[in-house]
This record gives structure tokens, sequence and C-alpha cells, in this order.
């Protein structure tokens, strides 16, 4: 039997060869041999954020068709901003993007090409600087994902759990990360985590770190990374109103700048506590006196640092009410648990007049914000997060 001689080259350089061979296409990716883009490069980095791959792939390009530079970008109103983040969640990350876009539009429309101008950008933490330093400008900075972590927990060995464990999957990557091709030991790791170091089952025999890897020597690599226990969840519970008029449109309302899901927009939802409202209570939560009725069953959503529960309250009215109030989860509830959810054990309220405005997104009337009217079959083009769709579809 043929036996497999023992490599002498860096682990960089037997990554480098592999990629060079099996480097995935990706839309934000410049072909081989071209310098890459760091609108781009950014742009693909804030999404991916807790995201995957394929999910990314059709915002990436709705974004750069939309908005093909960063000064478009820059221009550009939030409210489309979210409309268009709308679904891919944690949407700070969207009101961020914003945020930097115009930091750097300001600038003269150019990215900083330091790990420390790069880290300075709203929603741009250390990994997202240290992706785009390598990606983009091939600066050696390592960029630690998931799939990096979790080739780098088993090539190494590390056996202390997540997160502890950062700090020395961190110190051990670096170590590793080339003074030439950066860019590409970056985005190699994240395709050999894709494609060979797996979460289950990883193909060690076609890897080109086999002969190192402490964990395939000591054959744990299918326990690394370790995970520290997750705290348990807690559930709450609430109302929704989702209430429709005669022609056909269906009432939102915009949920605060800040905290959760902020900007986005919502239907009138109750406070969120430990058990759904008695009837009773929900009616004193509806947004306004009407025949509500419960629809059967209730929509769940895995948030962050919580499970949700909604029950949905209906109702269709022959035109819009003069008066409409509005429950909001407080910002300061929803801090820790942006990008999936909140608590709100008190609402802040105000008072807010409808209209009989029914186009996509009409306002309800001047000088008024946060109330709207969208036809039924424009909902798709709202910002509405997934929690919030899954409620309306439910109503509907
Ligand atoms: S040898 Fe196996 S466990 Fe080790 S890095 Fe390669 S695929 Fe992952």
């Amino acid at each position: 039997m043929a036996t497999r001689a023992k490599s002498k080259e860096t682990p960089a350089a037997l990554l480098l060869a592999w990629y060079d061979r099996h480097r995935r296409v990706l839309p934000w990716r410049a072909p081989k041999g071209q310098v890459q883009d760091p609108y781009k490069v950014w742009l693909s980095e804030i999404m991916l954020q807790q995201t995957t791959v394929q999910a990314v792939g059709p915002y990436f390009a709705k974004f750069l068709k939309t908005w093909p530079t960063v000064a478009a970008l820059a221009r550009a109103e939030q409210d489309d901003v979210l409309a268009a983040w709308a679904g891919l969640g944690y949407y700070a990350r969207a009101r961020n993007l914003h945020k930097a876009a115009k930091v750097v539009a300001d600038a003269g429309g150019v990215f900083p090409a330091t790990y420390d101008g790069l880290r300075a950008l709203p929603g741009v933490g250390d990994y997202t600087a240290g992706a785009i330093a390598a990606i983009a400008y091939d600066l050696p900075y390592a960029a630690m994902d998931a799939n990096a972590e979790r080739v780098i927990a088993r090539y190494a060995g590390i056996e202390d759990p997540l997160p502890k464990s950062k700090p020395a999957m961190r110190a051990a990557l670096q170590a590793l990360v080339p003074q030439k091709r950066a860019g590409d030991f970056a985005q190699a790791l994240m395709d050999l985590g894709s494609a060979i170091c797996t979460p289950k089952r990883p193909a060690c025999l076609s890897c080109p770190w086999m002969d190192g890897c402490a964990a395939r020597k000591l054959g744990i690599q299918e326990q690394l990374p370790r995970k520290g226990e997750k705290a348990a969840r807690p559930l709450k519970r609430g109302a929704a109103f989702v209430v429709r008029d005669a022609a056909g449109a269906v009432l939102l309302v915009k949920r605060p700048e800040n905290g959760l899901l902020g900007g986005m927009l919502q239907p009138p939802l109750g406070p969120w506590t430990e058990d759904f409202p008695s009837k009773a209570e929900a009616m004193k939560q509806a947004p306004f006196k009407a025949e509500w009725k419960k629809r059967v069953g209730v929509v769940r959503h895995g948030f962050t640092h919580f499970e949700l529960e909604i029950e949905v309250y209906v109702a269709d009215v022959s035109a819009p009410p003069n008066h409409i109030h509005t429950c909001h989860p407080r910002p300061s509830d929803a801090k820790r648990s942006e990008g999936k959810g909140t608590q709100a054990s008190k609402s802040a309220r105000s008072q807010t007049p409808g209209s009989p405005s029914l186009g996509l997104l009409t306002q309800s009337s001047p000088g008024m914000t946060g109330v709207f009217w969208i036809e039924e079959r424009r909902l798709k083009d709202a910002a509405l997060p997934t929690v919030m769709r899954k409620i309306v579809a439910h109503g509907l």
C-alpha cells in the first residue's frame, strides 16, 4: 500500500496550494489574480456575519444592483436599506452598514486601507476588520469566522470550550497567516471549513493539513470545537394585531430607531411577557376597537436570547380608524437580543391617527411617523423582519 510522504511545506503553503485548485467561485470574490473591490468585500463580510453563504447570495446581488458603489449606498434612504435587508436578520448590521457607507462617502468614497481605519467604521468588529484587511488589501491579519474557528480548533487541538477558547484560537491562527497572500489564506480557510473540515464527518483524507492536524492524530476531530453550556432561553409571549382595510391594505407600524429590529416595520404588538394576554387584556392592547378574532395557532420564533410565541388577532375594517395606538418593546429591553428578539415588560404608547392612504408605504398623514397601510401585494417589498412577516402571514 502506498504511504503518504510527510510534507515539509508550511501549513500556509499547503493550504494555498489546495485553494489554488479548489477555490469556490463566490459573487463577492474577485477572479483569480484580480484585485478585490473593498466595497464588495466589506458588503459581503457584513452580510456574512451570523449568516450562511447561501442566504447571503441573493441579498448581495440585490444590494450591488441597487447600490453599485459605496457612494450610492450612502445616498440611499435608511428605510430602503432596511427593506432590502429584510429577512437577513440582525438588523443593527443594516443600520451600521448605512452609517459606515456615509462615513466612507464623506471621506471621498475610499475605504480605509488599514486595520485600525476599518475597525473604526460602524459595525466593523475585530473579525470583520481582519477579514477585510486581509481579503481586500492582503494585509497579514487573521479572519476568524465560524468555519475558521472549527478548522483551527481541530488543527491546533484546542480543547477548551468556546467562547473561552477564542483568544487561543486567534493566536494559533495568527501564527499561521503568511506575509504574502494573506487574503487568499483567509478565504482558503473559509473554503476548507466549508468543503472539507465540516462540522460532521470532516473529510480528513482530502485535507491539506491532515499530517499536522492535532485533533485528527487524537481521533477527536468531530468533538472539536467544544462548546460551553448554553443558557436556557426564556419564553416570551404576546399578542399581535393584523388588520386589513376594505382595499386589502395592511396596517404596519415602524419600530423605534434604536434597539431590537430598530427602524423595521411590524403589525401592532402588545408587550411580551411570561404568558399570553387574556382576550380582555388583548383587546386593551389592540390598536383600536374592532371585531378582533383570534387566529387558531401560534407564531413561534427563536431569538438570540429567548423564544417568542405570538397569538394573532385579526380584523377587517371598512375604513382606517381615526385613532391608533401602537405598542413597542422598550429599546432598553431589546439591547441584548438584537437580530432575533426582545422582551417588553412595559409598553411605550403613542397616539397616532390613521389615514385613508392605501399606497405602498404611504405614511398615515403629514407630520405623523410610523404608521403605514401597505397593499398586501407589496408586503414582499416592505421592511418586515422575518418574525413580523410570519405574524402577518398568519393573520392574512
Ligand atoms: S485533518 Fe480533518 S480535522 Fe484536521 S483540519 Fe483537516 S479536515 Fe479538519
